[in-house]
Formats: structure tokens, C-alpha cells, sequence
């Protein structure tokens, strides 16, 4: 079945590898540690509402999009938590981790928590997300041909939030709601809109102009722990390279993982281009030879000659998928 699969989000990876190599005393970082845990909890929502989508039997032809990125026509770009599509309509899903007590001004678009301790912070509105979302898919499938009805609904995956009257009539729910939301929207929509050939070239055309941005690098190397950092310490101590193996300078202990990570650091950082002085300045090795033994081994591409050689760092190579 056609579908496309959650994968951690750039800005996550991103955000994880910048809390890992900024150094304490930056002032800057209790704002990166506090993006990083909503960065965490939205994920951990997302796959919440992929769990509860995947527990039960949509009794007709349909299938998931799942963090589907599409720039619009003035380069803008749509990023969807979810899409369930099939013959009948196009629902898309805005999934949302967060607890208090929610409540909604809509002539003001206001959309707002109040936690158990009385403080308020507003969010941005996430009907007025989900319907720029719905007008952009709506003239999607019209140029290609397809005229179906587009609805949304916001998904609370947090059980601790309460929601408040004023969302009474809003199309907005925890996530245990979603089966039978899902079947409310058969009933609505009994007849199917589109062939089944029309159908199918339809999600493949989704998935082609999927667009995953890359966040843009914006700490300089200066404000970051350099080195390949002890995962047990906590990313706090620095290894050594001694005998063909990475070793903790603070608890002993022996990782060659850690090598991976630190450059896959480097990759989400600074850049994914390195030399074999930059892998020194780096990691701390000090023999060229030993360097390019180590980079050689790791397997990775080779660009250039000798004298403007530089080795490419893959996505997505360190256990940490
Ligand atoms: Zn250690």
C-alpha cells in the first residue's frame, strides 16, 4: 500500500546535535533546550496519532501521508502532520502535544493554554493553519484533475490537556477520537470523487514534490564543544583516538559509535563536507596519516585530489536513525 512514513524531523536532529555541542555557559542555550523539548514532544505526539491510525481498520481503500513538506506555488512551504487520502475526501490531520486547558477566541484567532499554575501562553492558531493547508491542497488536486472534498481536524494527543467550551464546534479532538472522526467523514462523503487510477497517480504525485526544508546552520564553530564526546558522560567529555579505538578521558570507557555521532554533528553543524584538517581540528587527532586511515575506514566519499581532497558525511548513518 502507497504511504509515506514518519521519519524524525531535520529541525529535531538538528536541535539535538546543537544542545549536545554547545557549550555550557552559552547563553543562548536554555532557549535551544526549551525548542528542543517541544520539538521532542510534537514528534512524540505525531507518533502517538500514527499509533492510534494504525490500530484500527479503515473499512475502504485510503493511505497515509505522514509529515508530507510541500512548497506552494510562491515558495512557501505547507508541512502536514498527517494526511489520510482516499476516493471518498482528503482529511488532514494538525496533531498537537500539548496539556492545560485550551481555549479559543476565534474572531481574535486566538488559541491559548492555561496551565494547572494559572500562567497563559498563546499559541498560533491552528484552525487558521490546518484551513491554509486545506485551500493549498484543495487547488493542488484540482490541477491535477481532482475535485474532492478537503476537511481537517485538529488532533490533541496530550490526555492531561482539557478542552474548553469555546472549542465546542471546532473540529478539534483528542487523538482517541480519530476512529470514529475518520468514520464520521464516510458517512459525510458516501460516494467516491475520483477512479482509482486517478487515486493512485495522485499519491505518487504527492510523494514526488514532497520538499523537506533543512534548517539553516546558525551557530558559528566557536560556541561548540568540539571533539568526539563520551555518550556515558553525558556528551560532557572528550575521547581519545589510542590504539584503534575511542576511549573517554573522564570514565575509561570504549565507544566506536562515538566517532559516527561526533561527525554526524559535523554534518548537522558546520557542514557535510570535511577535510582531513578539519577532521584533525575535529576530533583531536593529530597524525594526517592516522586521520586518513580513520576517515578511509568509515568508508566515506571521496571528492577531489589530494591537495583539495574532501570526504562527504552521509544522512542518516549513526544508530540514531
Ligand atoms: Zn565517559
Amino acid at each position: 500500500m502507497l504511504s509515506l512514513e514518519r521519519t524524525k524531523p531535520h529541525q529535531l536532529h538538528y536541535t539535538q546535535a546543537l544542545v549536545r555541542r554547545m557549550c555550557r555557559t552559552d547563553e543562548e542555550l536554555p532557549d535551544y533546550h526549551a525548542r528542543l523539548s517541544n520539538l521532542e514532544a510534537g514528534f512524540y505526539g505525531e507518533q502517538r496519532s500514527d499509533r492510534e491510525l494504525a490500530d484500527f481498520t479503515i473499512p475502504h481503500k485510503h493511505y497515509f501521508l505522514h509529515n508530507l513538506e510541500i512548497l506552494n506555488p510562491q515558495g512557501f512551504s505547507h508541512q502536514i502532520d498527517s494526511i489520510v487520502f482516499s476516493l471518498h475526501f482528503l482529511l488532514i490531520l494538525e496533531i498537537k502535544n500539548i496539556t492545560g486547558q485550551l481555549c479559543y477566541k476565534p474572531d481574535h484567532h486566538e488559541f491559548s493554554r492555561i496551565r494547572m499554575d494559572g500562567t497563559k501562553e498563546n499559541f498560533s492558531d491552528p484552525f487558521e493553519q490546518a484551513y491554509r493547508h486545506k485551500t493549498f491542497a484543495e487547488n493542488l488536486l484540482r490541477s491535477w484533475g481532482i475535485t474532492t472534498p478537503v476537511e481537517y481536524a485538529i488532533v490533541i494527543t496530550n490526555q492531561n490537556a482539557m478542552l474548553d467550551d469555546s472549542l465546542q464546534g471546532y473540529p478539534i479532538f483528542h487523538v482517541s477520537g480519530l476512529r470514529r472522526s475518520i468514520n464520521y467523514f464516510f458517512v459525510k462523503h458516501p460516494d467516491a470523487c475520483m477512479t482509482e487510477e486517478a487515486f493512485e497517480k495522485a499519491g505518487k504525485r504527492f510523494i514526488d514534490a514532497l520538499h523537506r526544508s533543512i534548517p539553516k546552520r546558525r551557530v558559528s564553530l566557536d560556541r561548540l564543544k568540539k571533539g568526539v564526546l563520551c555518550p556515558r558522560c553525558e556528551f560532557q567529555a572528550v575521547m581519545h583516538y589510542t590504539a584503534g579505538n575511542w576511549q573517554c578521558s573522564s570514565c575509561g570507557t570504549h565507544n566506536k559509535q562515538a566517532l559516527r555521532q561526533a561527525l554526524d554533528d559535523y554534518r548537522l553543524l558546520v557542514s557535510e563536507r570535511i577535510t582531513n584538517k578539519e577532521f584533525r581540528d575535529f576530533t583531536g587527532i593529530y597524525s594526517m596519516h592516522v586521520a586518513s586511515k580513520v576517515l578511509s575506514r568509515l568508508g566515506l566519499e571521496k571528492v577531489g585530489d589530494k591537495r583539495g581532497r574532501f570526504y562527504i558525511i552521509p544522512e542518516n548513518w549513526t544508530a540514531d536513525k
